[in-house]
């Protein structure tokens, strides 16, 4: 997936999680998981940067739920603010949405380890298909708004 569709993928990932987390965390904290978020959809590739072979460390989805468990816990073990760990959550996963992304691309990621990749080859980098996982995850949130509309208390 190019840069670009990994934000336009992340934007109704965020909005999922916002829709849900939004009476608990109030504007500031889910403007901040946003922006985190989106920011961690393209961070599996710059954190390579250029030195890292492309879709192998940076792109295991395991490391990304530790980082996401570690820096939860340790935001809310040492009282840091909501946002902080708002943060954390945003950037995993953005970087989540990243590797679902690139698990549909020919070139595939890597599940447990760098030595093998695993593709769903449902679309390909650059090109129009690309669009697909999109247009799915805005689908989500249009079903998942309108669940919310009918349980306005979950
Ligand atoms: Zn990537």
């Amino acid at each position: 997936m190019t840069k670009k569709s990994h934000k336009r993928f992340a934007y109704p990932w965020g909005i999922i999680v916002i829709l849900f987390m939004y009476p608990a965390w109030g504007i500031i904290a889910s403007i901040a998981f946003f922006i985190a978020m989106v920011m961690g959809s393209t961070a599996p590739d710059y954190l390579e940067f250029g030195r890292i072979k492309h879709r192998t460390f940076t792109h295991l989805p395991w490391l990304w739920v530790f980082c996401y468990a570690l820096g939860v816990s340790v935001t809310s073990h040492f009282d840091m603010s909501l946002i902080a760990s708002c943060i954390v959550a945003g950037i995993c996963l953005g970087a989540i949405s990243h590797w679902v992304g690139d698990l549909g691309t020919p070139m595939g990621v890597p599940i447990l380890s760098t030595k093998k990749r695993y593709s769903l080859n449902m679309w390909k980098t650059g090109h129009i298909s690309e669009i697909k996982p999109i247009i799915m995850a805005w689908l989500a949130v249009i079903a998942l708004a309108g669940f919310k509309v009918l349980h306005p208390d979950l």
